[in-house]
């Protein structure tokens, strides 16, 4: 992020200051948000105070200089002087100063996360002259308020000290708030803070208004690395180089008396999106009590009784904003002494039920058009109304807190253990697997559960990844979490329960509570999945007709990852268009696992074959049939074999003890060679998908036949099934080739055999860097490419996911080495150049060829649309995912064609 100007040498010439009608809403990366919608309004010709803009870039040159970077001073010194002019008013002035607030604001909106000082430039000597505009106590109200944010923000001095002064001074003055506090009692009060800040910080409020200036600047500055900022950055994924700018406003009072006042209100209902004017208001009060809550604020339509023309101009100033910005906007205003200003706006949050309300009612206003109403709704809001939550308003007994590493509502009870999630499932019970951490031994576990909750691991551990892919619920890193195995019970900071206790995991808020809590069924999911009951309700009728655009505009096809029949016909309920990876092995795991352990270890391996073909051919069958005229790509056996094996350190002092104990066995002396024999140190990189064919060269030839078999079972009885199989691993066209005739010749014996044709194209991952650099290549023999970026993101950037997280991805995301996680967003300059590589390379060899992507990314909207852009046919993500695939997949065209209005408001 650093651009020639941040250098000192250039530093001189640079602008770093800009004033309010200087800049425009288009410049909030120089400006914030904040800066940016000031001036803005500005240009509006809305009442804004007088003010001016400190760059990020400033804030950027300082951060890494340590020091303000040359020409800053004079140039605040200038805009200052030009504020005075604006205001009639000068800064220090004792008669009738000029005071200002210094306010912090990003590129993007970190709320409640950096500060703002207001009253900046009252000190002993200019106090008297304020208090000649409207009294003693409101002076004393603003220097009170100065002390304590210079003290809290600049001095560092704990907030809570100053409370608790204020808390004596009313119960002194027996007054329920601080309107009730006069003059005296106020000057006391800032007396106190004053003492405050010698006894904690070692020193005073600067009596020169300008060192108030300097030292307020720089504390926003610092203030963005303030860890609460860093780890709220972190999380949110937000750039930790882009720095916040600096708004310097001059100050107007709404703690006048009772003709002033502050408020903050939307201009539409931030719920229902509908339109009116939604707030609250607060008589005699700065902004901050507002948002602080110190006093019961009324609804802002009573401000129409109070001060009716006030509320006539605001609600003109309203008006003119969402005109002006097409969206609904939030509200910063001010009344002094019944002269309204408006003190920030900017296009308003919302929840994600009322994303999909709003653009489609602004689309029935004849404000937007539908493609401008696809650009403001996110497939992650989409995903997120489709996920059961808990019912609001019941009381939680919060066990811990932790990331919300997949999103839902479920309940069930702890259990600490894969085998006996597994067990108790059987027996019909519901169970979340609590772990320390999971690893791919914690699977078969994490299938029965209906939820996971680990103690250890970011948001891209083996536990979260497992189980976004899976749509399962997930809290990891639940911290202070306590898995003892031993005892069996779980500790908490809120609590304890043993294993068997019924608990509730709140996947999208990352919460786990004790006890039984009331879920509710998702609407929008429910009427998704099964159109013809969709209940007449706004919100359904809002995401059914934005999705409807999103598939008329989408040129990528969407597809899902499943292995069941189940899964797939709840995808395709979901709009999926068919399978995009079928995995063979997790139709191997848990009892089935000794198949290939037989085949593995050479024990009778016919018999094993056999059972594999026939457990395989049932199973394609029914994914087929449920699949029925829509594509099925089989992926074929693609894990290292020692997954099916017993562990080896577990066998060896298995062995060992009964060696000991003078009962050795055969049978475990036999295993232990054989799974020596197999043991890799790295077995990623190991023996595994398609080089398993020069070495057990029947396993993808069983899975092929058993395929063939399956479809033509169904072609029989006048079913449309449509297999595809895909090679997993390839690095070199000749094992292609290789895997390419085992496959050819049993599907050419099925055929014979059963006197049909049964055609099965196949394909070629592409998750080796090698694969995707020889592609050309590689498409001689492949009909289609399908790009396995989970793999491709390991093996490009030669780091493993799980040990990445566990070690230094944390440390690498907060100090923005990395902007964001590259398996959570695909890596466009790296992976995604291969990527475009193997598609360039691959279509000039074979134009027809086609082209996909399996992978967790094939569920990330900014990976989707990436995908888009470089013309694949199609992505494929797990089930709960499809809907915001094709919203994303929609969203990827009109957002190719014109940019959102949303980056430019
Ligand atoms: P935040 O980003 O937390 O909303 P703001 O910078 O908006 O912080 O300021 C906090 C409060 O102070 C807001 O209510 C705002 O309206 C008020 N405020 C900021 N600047 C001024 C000013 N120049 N005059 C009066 N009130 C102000
Ligand atoms: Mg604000
Ligand atoms: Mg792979």
């Amino acid at each position: 992020m650093t651009t020639q100007a941040d250098r000192p040498a250039d530093a001189a010439g640079t602008t770093w200051v800009l004033s309010f009608a200087e800049g425009h809403r288009g410049m909030a990366d120089l400006l914030g948000g904040k800066g940016a919608n000031l001036a803005e309004m500005t240009r509006l010709g809305l009442p804004v105070p007088p003010g001016f803009t400190i760059t990020t870039q400033a804030c950027r040159a300082y951060l890494a200089e340590g020091h303000e970077p040359e020409g800053l001073a004079e140039q605040v010194e200038e805009h200052l002087r030009r504020v005075e002019d604006a205001a009639g008013r000068r800064f220090g002035d004792p008669a009738d100063p000029l005071l200002v607030s210094v306010r912090s604001g990003a590129r993007f909106s970190m709320p409640g996360m950096m500060d703002t000082i207001l009253n900046v430039g009252l000190t002993d000597e200019t106090l008297p002259g304020l208090a000649r505009r409207a009294g003693e106590r409101f002076a004393q109200d603003c220097y009170r308020r100065l002390v304590q944010m210079y003290g809290r923000t600049v001095l560092g001095v704990d907030g809570q000290l100053f409370e608790d002064v204020l808390d004596q001074a009313r119960q002194r003055a027996g007054v329920r708030d601080d309107q009730g506090l006069d003059a005296a009692a106020l000057a006391d009060v800032a007396t106190r803070f004053r003492e405050l800040l010698r006894e904690h910080a070692g020193e005073d409020l600067p009596q020169d208004p300008r060192e108030q200036l300097t030292r307020a600047v720089r504390a926003v500055f610092e203030s963005w690395n303030s860890p609460r900022a860093v780890l709220y950055r972190s999380r949110e994924g937000i750039d930790p180089n882009l720095g916040t700018a600096v708004n310097v406003v001059a100050m107007v009072f709404g703690n006048t008396g009772e003709r002033s006042g502050s408020g903050v209100c939307f201009t539409r209902d931030p719920a229902s999106g509908h339109r009116g004017a939604y707030g609250d208001y607060l008589t005699n009060a700065q902004g901050e009590d507002v948002v602080a809550g110190i006093r019961q604020p009324v609804p802002l339509a009573r401000l129409a009784d109070i001060d009716p023309p006030a509320y006539e101009q605001l609600m003109g100033h309203l008006a003119t904003l969402e005109n002006h910005y097409r969206d609904l906007c939030d509200v910063e205003f001010t009344i002094e002494d019944g002269r309204l200003w408006i003190l920030q706006t900017r296009v308003g949050k919302r929840t994600a039920g009322a994303a999909f309300r709003i653009a489609t009612q602004l689309v029935d206003e004849g404000v937007i058009d539908l493609d401008e109403a696809l650009r403001r709704v996110t497939g992650e809001q989409l995903t997120q109304l489709l996920h059961p939550r808990f019912a609001a308003d019941q009381e939680r007994r919060v066990l811990a807190r932790g990331l919300p590493a997949s999103p839902g509502a479920a309940v069930g009870e702890a259990v600490l253990d894969s085998e006996r999630a597994v067990e108790w499932a059987a027996q019909g019970r519901t169970v979340v697997l609590v772990r320390p951490e999971t690893s791919p031994e914690d699977l078969p576990g994490m299938v029965a559960a209906v939820a996971v909750v680990t103690a250890r691991g970011g948001l891209t551990s083996h536990a979260a990844v497992v189980a976004r892919g899976m749509g399962r619920t997930c809290v990891a890193g639940a911290e202070g979490l306590q898995v003892d195995l031993e005892r069996r019970v779980v500790t908490g900071p809120g609590g304890q329960v043993r294993e068997g206790d019924v608990i509730s995991v709140d996947g999208t808020a990352g919460v786990v509570s004790i006890g039984e809590l009331d879920v509710e069924a998702s609407v929008v999911a429910a009427a998704l999945e099964d159109p013809g009951a969709a209940p007449d309700d706004e919100l359904v009728e809002a995401v059914v007709r934005l999705l409807a655009h999103a598939d008329l505009r989408r040129t990528t096809g969407v597809l899902t990852n499943a292995d069941t029949p189940e899964d797939a016909r709840r995808a395709r309920r979901l709009g999926a268009e068919g399978i995009g990876l079928c995995r063979t092995e997790h139709m191997l795991l848990g009892e089935r696992r000794h198949i290939v352990e037989d085949i593995v270890l050479d024990r009778d391996r016919e018999t094993a074959f056999s059972r594999m073909h026939d457990l395989h051919r049932e199973e394609f069958r029914g994914v087929l049939e449920a699949m029925d005229g829509l594509p099925v790509v089989v992926r074929l056996l693609d894990p290292p074999l020692h997954e099916f094996l017993p562990d080896l350190t577990e066998l060896s002092v298995h062995a060992a003890l009964e060696e000991a104990a003078g009962r050795a066995d055969e049978d475990t002396a036999r295993l232990l060679a054989g799974v020596r024999r197999w043991h890799e140190t790295n077995p990623m990189l190991g023996l595994r998908g398609v080089r398993l064919v020069a070495v057990v060269p029947e396993l993808y030839a069983v899975q092929a036949r058993a395929l063939a078999h399956a479809t033509a079972d169904l072609l029989e009885k006048g079913f449309d099934p449509r297999p595809e199989l895909m090679v997993p691993l390839v690095a070199e066209a000749a094992e292609l080739a290789a895997a390419r005739r085992v496959i050819e010749q049993a599907v050419r014996a099925v055929a014979d055999e059963r006197g049909t044709t049964v055609s099965i194209p196949v394909g070629s991952m592409i998750e080796l860097p090698r694969a995707a650099l020889t592609a050309g290549e590689v498409a001689r023999h492949a009909d289609f490419f399908s790009f396995g970026t989970n793999d491709l993101t390991q093996t490009t950037w030669g780091l493993s996911r799980d040990d990445a997280e566990a070690s230094f991805m944390p440390a690498y995301r907060e100090s923005g080495l990395v902007p964001t996680d590259p398996f959570d967003s695909i890596d466009v300059d790296g992976v995604g150049r291969l990527v475009r590589i193997a598609v360039a390379e691959g279509r000039a060899t074979r134009p027809d060829l086609g082209l996909g992507i399996c992978g967790e990314h094939g569920g990330d909207p900014a990976s989707v649309r990436f995908f888009a852009e470089v013309g694949l046919d199609y992505v494929s993500c797990s089930p709960p995912r499809v809907p915001a695939a094709r919203l994303e997949a929609g969203r990827a065209v009109v957002l190719a064609e014109g940019a959102s209005e949303a980056d430019t408001r």
